[in-house]
């Protein structure tokens, strides 16, 4: 008996497997989708609150400018054939408006990641997908790729790694990728923490009582560096958590490897001279100090600004310039002490991954081995939160799927 030989062979059911098995399928391709998990998307299924911010309104430069790794110039050619207006037309031909959100952010119209997830699966026959199959080796021989799960073997001519990263492990995203790659002699980096948020025992020990208080749009600067990032920042019983941190978090994790341990977020939405022109102001008018931080932050930080400052509530006239310098600080640059930043597999999202310099950024392929991609979060992309990185999956998933089909007509 012969063993049937496959046109591809997609491991992972997550976006960017499902969005190569979608195209796959739609062109009739022989091909086979790999899942470990007895479904399809789970962490799809937990993405955005379950809710799946599916993608984002940037224009495809706009989306680029707001990555924060060196080599994101990697995603241009794949982002300009599908990037955020292309995954919401794909919804769309599939019966499933996305809806903006704050201006930025793209949800379907159910409000439920399952919609997004029944929207892929949709246009995948079914008879293409193997589920509990966990992909254990990926073997080269005389140009066709041997896949071996826990109880099978599979032959075929194009294989495309679409495993994530290792963030959240339980969803069935443990990394896998990288050492499929490392076997095959592919260049990897190791996954570290991206989106996700701070410990910082400071908040809890000293900036008692904040928990739950958020700030709309605080500066976070690591001192000494050039790195600075504004947004939203919480204020938890851990440490520190909400946008901007979570886009800092990778930035944090480095610094804190180079002996960087500190880093300042700011009280105030504004900048230090404006800051400083309204307590001068507030000085004129010789208003309470108290009364002038309520005027400018919640009842509670302004309370915590008195307490941290040690200056008394006196009218701004009677404040001696240390204390006004003091005071300038804390509301413009107060000094967080950081612990650690959340470990990789408990982090939203993670850098690191199969090396993107291995690959055709036109294709997704391999550049030493022909036949063999990598898509999704199992390489060394990544973006913040708003639907960049379901976004990136799918691009990429696109990208490989289009190869593959002008390879096997060819
Ligand atoms: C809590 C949370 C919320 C998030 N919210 C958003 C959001 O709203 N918007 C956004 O853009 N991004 C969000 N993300 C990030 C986003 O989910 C990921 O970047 C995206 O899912 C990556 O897609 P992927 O297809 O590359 O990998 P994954 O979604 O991780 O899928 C990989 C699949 O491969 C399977 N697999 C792994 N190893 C094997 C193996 N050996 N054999 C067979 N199968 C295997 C896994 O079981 C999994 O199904 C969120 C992440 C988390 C954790």
């Amino acid at each position: 008996m012969t063993t049937m030989i496959y046109d591809a062979i997609v491991i992972g059911g997550g976006p960017a497997g499902l969005m190569c098995s979608n195209v796959l399928s739609l062109h009739h391709a022989n091909f086979l989708l790999l899942e470990k998990n007895d479904q399809l998307g789970r962490k799809l299924l937990i993405t955005g609150g379950k809710r799946c911010n599916v993608t984002n309104r940037y224009s495809v430069d706009e989306f680029i400018s707001h990555l924060n790794f060196k080599h994101k110039k990697f995603l241009y050619p794949s982002l300009k054939v599908f990037g955020p207006t292309e995954v919401i037309d794909f919804f769309k031909k599939r019966q499933l408006n996305l809806v903006l959100e704050d201006n930025l952010k793209y949800f379907p119209e159910t409000n439920k990641s399952s919609s997004v997830l029944e929207a892929l699966v949709s246009g995948i026959q079914k008879d293409h997908i193997r589920l509990r199959s966990n992909v254990k080796n990926i073997r080269i021989e005389d140009g066709i790729f041997s896949v071996k799960t826990s109880d099978e073997s599979y032959l075929a001519k194009n294989v495309v790694i679409a495993t994530g990263s290792n963030a959240y492990p339980y969803t069935g995203s443990s990394g896998d990728g990288v050492h499929f790659a490392e076997k095959l002699g592919i260049n990897t980096l190791p996954f570290t923490s991206a989106e996700t948020h701070i410990y910082a025992s400071y908040i809890p020990l000293v900036i008692k009582d904040l928990q739950g208080i958020s700030i709309l749009n605080s500066e976070i600067r690591i001192p000494g560096t050039k790195v600075v990032h504004h947004g939203g920042l919480l204020f938890t019983h851990f440490g520190l958590s909400g946008p901007a941190i979570l886009h800092a978090a990778e930035d944090i994790d480095e610094a804190i490897r180079n002996g960087i341990s500190d880093i300042t977020i700011s009280l105030v939405d504004m900048s230090r001279q404006a800051l400083l022109d309204i307590m001068d102001n507030a000085k004129a008018s010789n208003e309470l100090l108290l009364r002038f931080l309520e005027s400018i932050l919640s009842k509670n930080l302004a309370k915590k600004v008195l307490e941290l400052t040690k200056i008394e509530n006196r009218h701004m006239k009677e404040i001696s310039t240390k204390q006004y310098q003091t005071l300038t600080e804390t509301l413009h640059s107060l000094k967080i002490p950081v612990d650690r930043v959340e470990i990789p597999e408990r982090a939203f999202v993670n850098k690191g991954g199969i090396d993107t310099k291995e690959l055709d950024p036109k294709t997704m392929q391999v550049k030493k081995i022909k036949g063999l991609y990598a898509i999704g979060e199992t390489i060394d992309v990544h973006g913040p939160i708003g639907g960049f990185n379901i976004t990136m999956a799918m691009s990429a998933g696109f990208a490989a799927a289009h190869d593959i089909l002008h390879n096997i007509k060819s």
